[in-house]
């Protein structure tokens, strides 16, 4: 291992703010205690957040001040993402966004509503210069919301340096916010990193509740480890007076005493936060919606706030069979909570919690590129065949478990079409390997696939497989499963069997496993469609006729408001004309309204009114009146 002296000496001063105090003023109600539901670094469902959510007491309409004097960089409108947010750059290089605002203030918005005017359009994204709008600390910018993609009125606050980077506005020293609370521990889990490995005695990835006794959080029993073993922590701070949940600032990970892994999340640069994704355990965030931080830097991972060992945070288990592992987590109060692990040899009574399936001949599962084979024992007299093309190679059991032996392959030796065992056989559904880091392209009857070099974080296996039943569900291009994250898009060309005549209103569709269709989009080229996507999974072909929704609900002189929404494709853009004049509608998807705004309050609504709504298969609906 790695010195981890060195490691420490380094660490040491990460919690002393420097020369950060008092700079910026807390931008909600400052002096006032409050609390948070969000705080930088915090893992959310598919992304690090990457500011503090400020609460305002679930109402819309508080002030908003700016943090510290500095000027508008930039204000931009959007119906997703921030909403209505605002910028202002200091003298210190750094940048504070204000977001999912309700309104901005008056100048702002005058200036705001007249370029929307001038561009026609509501999303918009503004950089005014220096001299145009200066802003001193405590000034009144806006009032705070629940635009965009927010799910409750609060002030979205972050702080960014001047390269792109978030950085962790708690360090800034808000006596506004308390936190005297630990950070606590729910799960963590071990996970064997190479086919020789073993926890409990077993091949794969073991999850163990944590409980809390006098102070320090501990496992049930210990575990014995073998071979190369990579750790996940399943943990999360709270500060004081709120149920929220919140992030961990720093995690250590010792072994017998040496550091083999610390995280400190400082600051995250916009250019890698899709690495979120190679830091989390993607099917647990997905699939469960459980949070662990991965405490190694799993391949891909291009995020740089780790120190680990010469073996990127993975920990290695010899012949000694006892020991301690111990983690220490941090929130940014220096609020610490520890966890240990005791290591001990194998005993029986270590069984791990997760049990493998109840099997009946045989069955198998694959874990990175290991094929795990379970079988009914056959007390060590029959081997595994294991079918690579027209060559087949025998394999013994690598463990025993009851009644059911394992088998362990390394896929890196080859695919296998099948395997057998005891008379039954397992077709394996393994029709590609991608690997990462270089260009591939991928070619069957229905489906081809270019892979860029930045596409994948690891190498990824694929069942690619196409059913078509048209009386049930139609044509169906199954392009693997969504278990692997996703860096950048894979270019993907379906080759359909059916005709689809009204290409024009036709396009690609991803299908969850509840049957959930979800638009893609697509470009025809002749009898083909090429989409782009950053999930694998199921597609289909539908076609979409159906014209969007759109209701008048209020229509003056001084208001005019509309639902709109379309459920397949989606609405893709809206036009309101008075008078062959351009109207500028606000929209907000969660609400499914737009409604107006007007660029001069003193002139009524009055003459022609056309609405034209679109959506994404470019059906039309319009609408039109006279407003006297
Ligand atoms: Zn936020």
């Amino acid at each position: 291992m790695c010195c981890a002296h060195s490691l420490r000496s380094q660490m040491a001063t990460s919690f002393v703010p420097v020369d950060t105090e008092d700079f910026y003023l807390f931008p909600i109600k400052p002096g006032i205690r409050n609390t948070l539901a969000g705080t930088m670094g915090e893992i959310r469902r598919t992304h690090f957040h990457t500011g503090i959510d400020i609460r305002t007491g679930g109402v819309q309409g508080v002030p908003v001040l700016a943090a510290a004097d500095g000027y508008i960089s930039r204000i931009s409108v959007s119906p997703g993402g921030y909403g209505n947010a605002i910028y202002i750059s200091h003298a210190n290089g750094q940048i504070t966004v204000y977001a999912h605002l309700k309104s901005f203030s008056e100048q702002f918005e005058s200036y705001l509503v007249s370029e929307q005017y001038k561009k026609e359009t509501f999303a918009i994204n503004l950089f005014p210069d220096k001299e145009t709008f200066k802003v001193n600390k405590g000034d009144t910018i806006a009032l705070s919301g629940n635009s965009g993609s927010s799910g409750g009125p609060h002030l979205h606050f972050d702080i960014r340096n001047n390269e792109q980077a978030v950085l962790n506005p708690l360090i800034f020293n808000f006596e506004e916010i308390v936190d005297t609370r630990p950070p606590e521990v729910r799960k963590i889990a071990f996970k064997t990193m190479d086919i020789n490995s073993r926890i409990n005695g077993e091949f794969g990835r073991f999850v163990f509740d944590a409980k809390k006794v006098n102070g320090q959080y501990i496992l049930d029993k210990p575990v014995n480890m073998k071979g190369t073993i990579g750790v996940e922590l399943f943990a999360f701070d709270r500060q004081d007076w709120t149920r929220f949940r919140t992030g961990i600032t720093r995690i250590e990970m010792k072994l017998n005493g040496n550091v083999e892994f610390v995280q400190e999340i400082k600051k995250i640069p916009f250019s890698k936060s899709r690495n979120f994704y190679s830091h989390v355990n993607y099917l647990e965030l997905k699939q469960r919606g459980l949070r662990f931080h991965r405490l190694y830097v799993d391949n891909g991972n291009e995020l740089e706030f780790y120190t680990t060992n010469s073996n990127r945070g993975l920990l290695e288990f010899g012949e000694d069979c006892t020991g301690v592992i111990e983690i220490e987590m941090n929130d940014t109060y220096d609020n610490k909570s520890e966890l240990q692990i005791d290591i001990n040899c194998y005993l029986d009574s270590m069984k791990n919690v997760n049990k493998i399936p109840t099997i009946d001949g045989s069955s198998s599962k694959q874990i990175d590129n290991t094929l795990i084979i379970y079988s009914v024992t056959t007390n060590g007299e029959e081997n595994a065949e294991v079918h690579l093309g027209h060559e087949t190679q025998y394999l013994l059991p690598a463990y025993s478990l009851d009644q059911i032996d394992v088998f362990l392959w390394n896929l890196n030796d080859g695919i296998p079409d099948s395997i057998t065992l005891c008379e039954s056989t397992e077709y394996i559904q393994i029709d590609a390997l991608i690997p990462p880091d270089r260009p591939y392209s991928f070619f069957s009857q229905n489906i081809e696939a270019k892979f860029s070099k930045r596409t994948l974080f690891d190498t990824i296996y694929l069942d690619v497989s196409h059913r078509n039943n048209i009386e049930e569900i139609g044509e169906r291009f199954i392009f693997g499963t969504d278990i692997y994250p996703i860096r950048s898009n894979i270019d993907i060309l379906l080759l359909p069997e059916n005709d689809y005549p009204d290409k024009d209103h036709s396009a690609v569709y991803s299908v969850d496993d509840a049957g959930n269709f979800y638009y893609s989009g697509g470009k025809w080229e002749g009898d083909k469609i090429r989409f782009k996507t950053r999930s694998l999974g199921q597609f289909t072909i539908l076609s979409d006729t159906i014209p969007p929704v759109l209701k008048p609900l209020i229509i003056n002189n001084e208001k005019l408001v509309f639902r709109i929404e379309d459920k397949m494709s989606g609405i893709k853009s809206f036009t309101v004309k008075l008078n062959d004049q351009w109207v500028l509608m606000k929209y907000d998807p969660k609400q499914k309204q737009i409604w107006s705004q007007k660029i001069d309050a003193d002139i009524p609504f009055e003459g022609n009114l056309v609405v034209l709504i679109i959506d994404n298969s470019g059906n039309e609906e319009v609408y039109s009146t006279s407003i006297r």
